[in-house]
């Protein structure tokens, strides 16, 4: 499957805000601290001032890279939100943080999104007992998500365990430690997420 494989903090300083995409890393040593500029040759050259049109694509284009997805799946995910009732906008951001590589992210299995990409592509979990690889799958509330009898074994869980310990989860999620498993309380709205852009203007993006 298709993934961005380039330098993350660059598509940091292309947005200028910390898109956490590094997990945990990004708190201690960030570089957009100390390369404030947008990347290029050009980078830190004259800030021109930004149409609406150029202001709707960044905001589209932060949401896609915070959840690290390309965007033929991310207009798919636009599209399904637009069916559903309610405010597209808020209803992406549910599918979004549904999806299971999310879901393994914020459960605290992975440090970053990435990292939870890659776990879920190497067969480490299973949703509701059967092993699910597919790290676009949209999860719902009370779905088992689980590491896999066969890789609890592995040194990296081991070491997870312990990190586990000490963090929480958002009150969203439930967090079974001694089973390494989590679910789904409810899906979250806007309020519980923490998230550096403005997912309106994405809707102004794909609508205008
Ligand atoms: Fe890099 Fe994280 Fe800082 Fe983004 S927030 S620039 S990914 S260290």
């Amino acid at each position: 499957m298709a993934r961005y494989t380039g330098p993350v903090c660059k598509l940091c300083r292309r947005e200028g805000v910390k898109l956490f995409l590094k997990g945990d890393k990004c708190m201690t040593k960030c570089t957009l601290d100390r390369h404030s500029s947008r990347p290029g040759q050009h980078g830190a050259g004259r800030v021109r001032k930004e149409s609406g049109y150029a202001k709707q694509l960044r905001e589209k284009q932060r949401v896609r890279r915070t959840y690290g997805v390309l965007e033929r799946q991310f207009v798919r995910h636009f599209d399904a939100a637009a069916r559903r009732p309610g405010k597209t906008s808020e209803n992406l951001l549910q599918i979004l943080e549904m999806r299971l590589d999310n879901l393994v992210y914020r459960l605290g299995f992975a440090d970053s999104r990435a990292q939870a990409r890659q776990l879920v592509n190497h067969g480490h979990f299973a949703v509701n007992g059967r092993k699910t690889d597919i790290p676009s799958f949209i999860a719902k509330p009370n779905d088992i998500i689980s590491v896999r009898e066969r890789s609890k074994g592995l040194e990296y869980f081991k070491i997870r365990i312990k990190l586990l310990a000490q963090k929480g989860v958002p009150a969203w999620l439930r967090l079974d430690l001694n089973a390494l498993s989590g679910s789904v309380v409810t899906i979250p709205s806007r309020g519980d997420l923490e998230l550096p852009f403005d997912e309106q203007m994405v809707v102004e993006y794909y609508q205008r």
